[in-house]
């Protein structure tokens, strides 16, 4: 049996890398120096090519790579990849679409928890006067309010979406969602002691109903909007006076200035942001800005996610060549 060869550029987790090593497969993962991928690809004569979101497969590297057969996205957006590309030339791309959305919902709570506490400034102040100025720091972040009773708006009612749907219900609080593309979704919540499922029927409804009845609302699109922001200036208009906002979808779905002058005028309360516009090097406003959480793209960046990710990834791998 000829063995087939795997470059996981950009890692993958050991159980994945197990799993397909036990299915007789060979995992390089040496990630290939920077403006050479095509020509590792072809040293190697590699079958398959797997990369997170670093590795940008243009159509030149599909067309330079003739012994690619399949092209592996660790992860959800398959925006670093030609996909009709590969497909028109008989490259399938495979992707693991469910493996992460209950690290990103997870994420989404952490941002909104350390809005509603402004743990992301009395983190940075504690380290600097938490000796000296304790009872200042103790007024200043004094008044902080509850998730339990408010309403969450989900914008974007996929996986992810819906997966923060769940969490939110368990922590009492209401849930609005829009999306032109799902009327309903049945979110399945899991009660521990029992072990059953019970079924919390939830119907979308209008962006501005989420707008309007919204204390917080969370960001769960594929990206743009035909090149636009799905919030601007406009929507947060629309919002009411103090929301807090999340976005751990695509950076740029919240218009990044209109997020700045939002905040800066205290319609937005707070924001927490995971993605940005300008990855990897994100504008320092918001970096820096005072109401804003901010994390590094670590939305499926938990232990647990990259190990459903390498299992499914490898599970797709050896499916497809199972099928050959
Ligand atoms: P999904 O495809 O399951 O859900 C996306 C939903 O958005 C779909 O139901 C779609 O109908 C809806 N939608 C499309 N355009 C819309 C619009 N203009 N307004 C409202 N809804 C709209 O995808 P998912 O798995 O839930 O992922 C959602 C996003 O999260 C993607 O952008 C993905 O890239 C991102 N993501 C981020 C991280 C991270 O590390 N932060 C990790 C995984 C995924």
């Amino acid at each position: 049996m000829i063995v087939k060869k795997i470059l996981a550029n950009d890692g993958i987790d050991n159980l994945g890398k197990i799993l397909l090593e036990e299915a007789g497969f060979f995992v390089e993962t040496q990630k290939a120096p920077e403006g050479h991928l095509a020509e590792t690809i072809n040293a190697g004569n590699f079958d398959v090519l797997l990369v997170r979101s670093a590795t940008k497969v243009t159509s030149s590297i599909i067309d330079a790579c003739p012994s690619l057969k399949l092209i592996g996205r660790a992860g959800v957006g398959l925006d670093n990849i030609d996909v009709k590309y590969a497909e028109s030339k008989g490259i399938k791309v495979v992707n693991t679409p469910a493996s992460s959305s209950q690290s990103v919902a997870e994420l989404v709570f952490a941002h909104l928890f350390s809005g509603v506490r402004f743990l992301q400034e009395s983190n940075y102040l504690m380290r600097s006067q938490g000796d000296t100025h304790f009872g200042e720091l103790k007024k200043k972040f004094g008044a902080g309010t509850e998730l339990k009773g408010k309403t969450i708006g989900i914008i974007g009612f996929g996986r992810i979406g819906q997966a923060v749907a769940r969490m939110a219900i368990g922590l009492g609080m209401d849930v609005v969602a829009s999306d032109p593309f799902i009327t309903e979704a049945i979110i399945p919540l899991h009660i521990l002691p029992t072990g059953q499922d019970i079924p919390v029927p939830i119907r979308t409804c209008s962006l501005d109903e989420v707008f309007q009845k919204s204390d917080f609302i969370s960001l769960h699109v594929p990206g743009k909007v035909n090149g636009n922001a799905v919030i601007g200036q406009q929507e947060i208009s629309k919002m009411k006076k103090g929301v807090g906002l999340v976005n751990a979808s695509r950076g740029g779905v919240i218009d990044e200035d209109a997020l700045i002058s939002g905040l800066d005028s205290g319609h937005v309360a707070f924001a927490g942001l995971d993605v940005f516009e300008n990855e990897p090097t994100p504008r320092t406003e918001l970096l820096r800005h005072v109401g804003i959480s901010v994390s590094p793209h670590i939305g499926a960046a938990t232990q647990e996610a990259q190990e459903r990710i390498g299992r499914e990834m490898a599970e797709n791998i050896i499916q497809f060549f199972a099928n050959k």
